[in-house]
């Protein structure tokens, strides 16, 4: 599937123009859009993210069309911010009463039954209540001394976007990147998904770079402490009141007791969402206006169409993923230079995408809504908005020496990640 692929030449069955593809690639006519979107939609992946996704992508054309006209939306604590605090106090709330309850049972002096009814409250508040990220202890994580230049570019883009720097970089086998706190001091973690930054030029990479840490800047609330705990607690409740398959007598009467709590649960999280989702998207349209700014819009809108691929770059992790089982146990040294070898077919691959791949991924996009997931606005819109805005020159350029040097310190985590991937194929 990489390298390069055949030239083909048809005519369009619809129009009868001449199309030129790469054996590699979907056939699909510019003329008339013919076969511009044969893939299946993506596995369905449950109501709540359906509905998660609808609405960013509604919102992601409200604003843009806001964006483009000019009225810069700032982030601001509006009305839905502030129901969302509330709403997300009121679930942190039912888990202090559950904790206060299995005190007090313990405390009643009821005998026996007092005090197991007060221990499973306490253990159920216990699982409920909001806790601090820590560090991931499954994929390699930097610090300043294992990567001083890495850092000092993560600083720099911070300067430029205006908040502090990261603590801690984690490097994982998404086509991705994202940012998060950890810890009771509200330390700053940078995930960099080492497929998606293997593939980017140097500038796309401060591109992405000031695009993660805008979201600090900006403060987006859904990752915010107080909200961001909440969904996970209603999460855990709405997975916990699921329905027992094929129940007994007893557990029927256990199904229908359930139903008002999973409904009140499932209300609180549709609502939970709707309530934080404009001003994501809002985010995410200011984290790529910050992007430009510090990368220039041409950087910005290169990460924009490496995104478009994502797709195509996660088939071919999996597909190496499979060929690495087939291929049975290595010893370390080979395995070693198989690793080293994937990023290589990756970036000789994503060179080699064509401009007419990325035309049809930006097309299919605009028909359902492309995106990298369900938090962002589409994909295609986010490089509108970037287009219909002024240009852009860069804050912070990328510098050959300093690259190389980023490339160094990065090179035990890549050679770790990429055997990762080959193993267990890429994260989602
Ligand atoms: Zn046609
Ligand atoms: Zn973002």
């Amino acid at each position: 599937m990489p390298g390069v692929g055949r030239e083909t030449r048809q005519q369009c069955p619809e129009c009868g123009t001449e199309i030129r593809g790469d054996s590699r690639f979907t056939v699909w006519c510019a003329a008339c859009d013919w076969n511009v979107d044969p893939e299946e939609p993506q596995p369905d992946t449950g109501r709540l993210e359906r509905a998660e996704r609808a609405l960013a992508r509604r919102h992601g054309e409200q604003l843009l069309a806001e964006m483009l006209s000019g009225r810069e939306p700032r982030p601001r604590r509006d009305a839905s911010a502030v129901a969302a605090i509330a709403l997300a106090l009121t679930v942190h709330g039912v888990t202090l009463a559950l904790a206060v309850g299995g005190v007090w049972c313990l405390l009643a002096g009821w005998g026996g039954a007092g005090i197991v009814v007060g221990l499973v409250l306490l253990a159920l508040a216990g699982v409920l209540a909001p806790r601090v990220h820590r560090l991931p202890d499954d994929r390699p994580v930097l610090f300043r001394a294992d990567a001083p230049e890495l850092f000092a570019l993560v600083d720099e883009v911070a300067h430029a976007v205006g908040t502090r720097s990261v603590h801690a970089i984690a490097v994982d086998g998404s086509i991705n990147a994202s940012v998060m706190t950890y810890g009771v001091r509200g330390r700053r973690l940078l995930v960099l998904g080492m497929p998606l930054w293997e593939v980017l030029t140097p500038a796309e990479r401060i591109a992405l770079l000031g695009h993660e840490l805008a979201h600090y800047a900006n403060g987006d609330t859904r990752n915010g402490l107080v909200v961001g705990t909440a969904l996970r607690t209603l999460s855990l409740w709405h997975h916990t009141l699921q329905p027992l398959p094929h129940p007994s007598a007893i557990e029927m009467v256990v199904n229908a007791l359930y139903v008002v709590p999973r409904l009140l649960v499932r209300g609180a999280l549709v609502l939970l969402v709707r309530l934080t989702s404009r001003a994501g998207t809002r985010a995410e349209y200011l984290a790529d206006r910050l992007a430009a700014r510090t990368a220039s819009t041409q950087a910005a809108v290169g990460l924009m169409d490496r995104l478009l691929i994502a797709g195509p770059l996660g088939l071919l992790l999996r597909s190496e993923a499979n060929r690495a089982a087939l291929g049975g146990s290595r010893s370390t040294r080979e395995a070693t230079a198989r690793a080293d070898k994937l990023w290589e077919l990756l970036t000789t691959y994503a060179a080699s995408v064509p401009e007419h791949e990325y035309e049809r991924q930006r097309r299919a996009g605009a028909r359902r809504g492309h995106q990298i997931d369900a938090t962002h606005p589409p994909t295609h819109l986010r490089r509108a908005c970037l287009l219909g805005g002024e240009p852009m020159t860069a804050t912070v350029v990328p510098q050959t020496h300093r690259t190389d040097q980023i490339t160094a310190e990065l090179a035990t985590a890549r050679t770790e990640v990429a055997r990762r991937l080959l193993r267990d194929g890429p994260e989602a």
